[in-house]
């Protein structure tokens, strides 16, 4: 066996297929490692609203007590609503129960520190250290944990939401909001947010169901259609979707156009730099470049980091940032907790809108210079990903930065990213240009250098 140290976290915590890749055993194994790990005090459960959550949350809080932890039940909550909470009511940590926007049969595991936040990669690898030592502590009939509920989950984080927007000057503006719940999380807590703010709320796929009948548990411009028509039959002024757990929001404008998370995070940056001169926001190398005109025009500063929301957290507290966003539609308000967090983003962009005093697309347009993206994934032999990697550099002509995978300045406004998945054998390839043409063609030319270098 190689030196390596075998993983179980991925780039968004462990994943698993319940009964199938693993069983509750493993999930009991683990949750005693996260235990040991904890050393002390009392864990925060909770668990979106999978088929397989029951039996997950229960498994892993048996670990848990198993290893001298207390453990508090938080039920079925919002992933920013488990974190919050942990934060703000003084748990040692959170286990969240979650397949985040993975489909119905998946299931995950993610570890939160006493500040709510995602633990650092490097915890990571010693409660995956811990597991694979078999070094769990086991405790006896005395030092066994005990389990209470805790059903003040929700609400906390609701009153946390609503703490750090200007409800009445939101409620003024007297929205229409399409919210497509896609029958995750958020359900149970981010309608009583937005009819708070006085938002005339028409919901979609509001009942919590782990088989995700409605549109699936990923928000995509592809699988929100429903709240694209129901936006502009209703005349709403905006729509609003969440993932499964209920930390990405994606937006549509009253046009029922579908925005990227770059578009609707660098509305809301806008904002927020707004209201805090002079901070910093932290993405991703994978986001788009708007982002750094809108920072420039408000005196703000833009800090780049690998892919992953984990990331992004945790240079949003080392470097005191204000604000974070995804392409994906991960944003993290800093004042608030620095998690990706949707129903908090909401009504950050509610507030936006609010203070604007225009329509969505002429806000959207006003702030948020234009520009075209392309993206593909390529299936390449694990062995032969570095080989793909280092001819991708060699092809490159113009300045090459290495923060994540191989990102190539073709221009002064077009680039191209190849970045290795880090989960599955796949290289993904994302660009951005002035005209569409011109990002395609740059996805094509790398997506020929990647598969000749791998073939
Ligand atoms: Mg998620």
């Amino acid at each position: 066996m190689a030196a390596l140290q075998q993983r179980l976290f991925g780039t968004n915590g462990v994943r698993f297929v319940p009964g199938v890749s693993h069983d509750l055993d493993f999930v009991i194994g683990l949750g005693e490692a996260i235990g040991t790990y904890f050393g002390s005090g009392e864990v925060l459960v909770g668990r979106d609203g999978r088929l397989s959550g029951p039996a997950v949350s229960n498994a892993v809080g048996s670990g848990l007590l198993s290893a001298g932890r207390d453990v508090a039940e938080g039920g079925v909550v919002p992933t920013p609503a488990l974190q919050y909470a942990v934060k703000v009511l003084g748990y040692r940590g959170g286990v969240m129960v979650t397949a985040s926007h993975n489909p119905a049969k998946y299931n995950g595991i993610k570890v939160s520190g006493s500040d709510g936040v995602e633990v650092p990669r490097l915890d990571e690898q010693r409660i995956e250290k811990i597991y694979f030592d078999g070094s769990q502590t086991k405790a006896d009939w005395k030092t066994i944990g005990v389990a209470r509920q805790d059903a003040s989950v929700v609400r906390t984080y609701q009153k946390g939401v609503l703490s750090r927007v200007g409800a009445k000057a939101v409620a003024e503006r007297k929205f229409t909001m399409v919210m497509d719940l896609g029958n995750g999380a958020q359900s149970v807590a981010a309608p009583y947010i937005a009819e708070s703010l006085g938002c005339k709320l028409i919901t979609l796929n509001s009942v919590v169901d782990g088989g995700f009948p409605g549109r699936g548990p990923e928000p995509t411009p592809d699988t929100l259609k429903d709240l694209s028509s129901a936006v502009r039959s209703v005349g709403a002024d905006l729509g609003v979707a969440y993932d499964g757990d209920g930390d990405r929001s994606i937006f549509c404008d009253e046009t029922g156009r579908v925005l990227w998370g770059d578009q609707s995070g660098c509305l809301v940056a806008d904002y927020v730099l707004d209201r805090h001169p002079g901070g910093t926001v932290v993405t991703s190398v994978a986001s788009g470049q708007a982002i750094d005109a809108v920072a420039k025009k408000r005196g703000g500063k833009v800090l780049r980091t690998k892919v992953g929301a984990v990331e992004i957290s945790r240079t949003i507290i080392e470097r005191n940032a204000v604000f974070g966003f995804e392409e994906n539609g991960g944003c993290i308000y800093q004042p608030h907790i620095p998690v990706r967090d949707g129903a908090m983003t909401t009504a950050l962009m509610l507030e936006c809108l609010a203070s604007r005093g225009m329509s969505f697309s002429k806000a959207l347009a006003f702030v948020v210079p234009r520009y075209f993206q392309s993206k593909t994934k390529i299936e390449v032999n694990p062995k032969k990903v570095e080989a793909a990697m280092r001819s991708v550099e060699k092809q490159a002509k113009g300045t090459v930065e290495k923060v994540d995978g191989v990102k190539v300045w073709a221009g002064a406004h077009s680039w191209v990213l190849v970045r290795p998945s880090g989960t599955e054998p796949i290289v993904r390839i994302f660009s951005e240009a002035e005209t569409q043409d011109a990002a395609d063609q740059l996805v094509r030319k790398f997506a020929k250098t990647v598969r000749a270098a791998s073939a």
